[in-house]
């Protein structure tokens, strides 16, 4: 082997993934993995707005994949290794990296009384708010799941600080991505002072994503044949790993997710907080990852037509000819990007003798949606989104894409495989921590 080897892994919300890749930093696209492998994980104990799961589960799972991936023969190679998680699945532990608590996971909903107070003593543009936030999630842990033990002398490990623990020995560090909801400001990339009135809890040393973090622990290292060299780097969230895995790395590419609901994504020079409609912006290099998303999106459409009518209707539709019904299908009443009104109405009326007719209505609707929601974050400071990579079940919609074809003027790239395990990597290709290609 000529070159050095990467590992990136996919710490997703139902497995664990992992991928080699030869480190070459000025190749894009990014080379094809030279192995992977995945092993499924149980999903988290869910009763009410509870959800949770042991940590031990992750180590584990990871184990099991090292396992699968040392057969390649490749581990001797490994020079790097990166880690993407979840982002706010949290729990307490020691500095000797000793689980206190079960992880809350990343759709955990008990904490309202800590949003309750972060509401009232936090700044409207944290990215914290929201019982699901990871703030929120500590305060819990501190207040209900302690036992008696000292706040300050707890460690909050998010899912990819627990798993990076495991592999480097290193507590009480973090990257800035997976800190946002912890409340960090990425702007001064530092801990603001109102969180010491929320929380005891000491709070973690943050690194931008990509920074090495420690050398492989020499057990670990023997046990699955690692180089003992290997250097473990600071990672990201799920999220963002899916959107480095595109491709996307210059100012205006962006990524759309036609899920349930369509989200957005857009590489940006500077960054965008706009809290009346949930727009929060990550650090990524020296760029901005702005987000946001719609409650509309192919949840409305599923709810109209059985997935396979639906998809005897797609391809008898005449996209070239527009309905002019001016649709805004939310599934339920309520929205937030790129109109902030929790009452707003879903417009679906009136509906035309016509199934093709009215699920083509339905389709432009969602295409307005996401071309308002690139138009509002233009207006909030981001860039014109240029190239837009495409992720999602909607992408399997031919209609919908050719729908938007037509209403952009940039280009529209369908991600058929977006693997968040590779997008990690990305992180580790330049020497200087930027993204290859840019
Ligand atoms: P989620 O966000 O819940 O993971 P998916 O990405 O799986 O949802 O699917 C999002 C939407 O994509 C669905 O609501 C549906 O409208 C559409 N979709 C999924 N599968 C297909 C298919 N085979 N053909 C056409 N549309 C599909």
């Amino acid at each position: 082997l000529s070159s050095e080897l990467l590992l990136g892994i996919d710490i997703g919300t139902s497995g664990i993934r992992g991928v080699i890749v030869e480190k070459a930093p000025n190749t894009n696209p990014a080379p094809a993995p030279l192995a992977s492998a995945s092993v499924s994980m149980p999903f988290p104990h869910r009763q009410g707005p509870n959800s949770e799961q042991t940590a031990d589960l992750w180590v584990q799972t990871l184990n099991q994949l090292f396992d699968a991936l040392s057969e390649t023969g490749y581990f001797p190679h490994v020079t790097r290794m990166a880690l993407d998680a979840t982002s706010s699945t949290v729990l307490l532990g020691s500095r000797q990296r000793q689980a206190w608590t079960q992880a809350l996971m990343y759709d955990d909903k008990r904490a309202t009384e800590a949003a309750e107070r972060i509401r009232q003593l936090a700044p409207s543009d944290t990215a914290a708010h929201g019982a699901s936030s990871t703030l929120a999630k500590v305060m819990w842990l501190e207040k209900h799941a302690l036992n008696g033990r000292q706040p300050h002398e707890a460690v909050i490990f998010h899912q990819l600080d627990w798993v990076n623990a495991y592999l480097t020995g290193r507590c009480g560090i973090t990257d800035e991505n997976n800190a946002l909801k912890l409340g960090y400001d990425p702007i001064h990339q530092a801990w603001p002072n109102w969180l010491n009135d929320l929380t005891g809890l000491p709070l973690p040393e943050v690194v931008p994503p990509g920074t090495p973090i420690g050398g492989i622990l020499p057990d670990v290292a023997s046990r699955y044949g690692f180089n003992p060299e290997l250097t473990v780097y600071s990672g990201t969230t799920d999220s963002i790993a899916a959107f480095l895995a595109s491709g996307a790395s210059e100012i205006g590419d962006a990524v759309t997710s036609l899920g349930s609901t369509i989200a957005l994504k857009l590489l940006s020079d500077k960054p965008v907080f706009a809290p009346e409609y949930g727009i929060y912006s990550h650090r990524l290099w020296n760029q901005w990852l702005v987000g946001g998303a719609s409650n509309a999106g192919g949840a409305v459409l599923l709810k109209h037509f059985p997935l396979e009518t639906l998809k005897t209707l797609i391809p008898r539709l005449q996209t070239d000819k527009p309905t002019g019904l001016d649709y805004y299908p939310l599934a339920s009443p309520g929205e937030r990007f790129p109109i902030n009104d929790p009452t707003l109405a879903p417009q679906i009326d009136p509906r035309p003798d016509s199934d093709e007719r009215f699920l083509q209505g339905l389709l432009e609707g969602l295409v307005e949606i996401e071309a308002l929601g690139y138009a509002r974050l233009h207006e909030l400071g981001g860039p014109e989104a240029k190239r837009i990579f495409t992720t999602g079940g909607g992408i399997q919609n031919d209609a919908w894409m050719t729908l938007r074809q037509q209403r952009f003027d940039g280009e529209i790239i369908p991600m058929k495989n977006a693997d968040a395990a590779l997008g990690v990597t990305h992180l580790l290709q330049a020497d200087d921590n930027k993204p290859h290609g840019d």
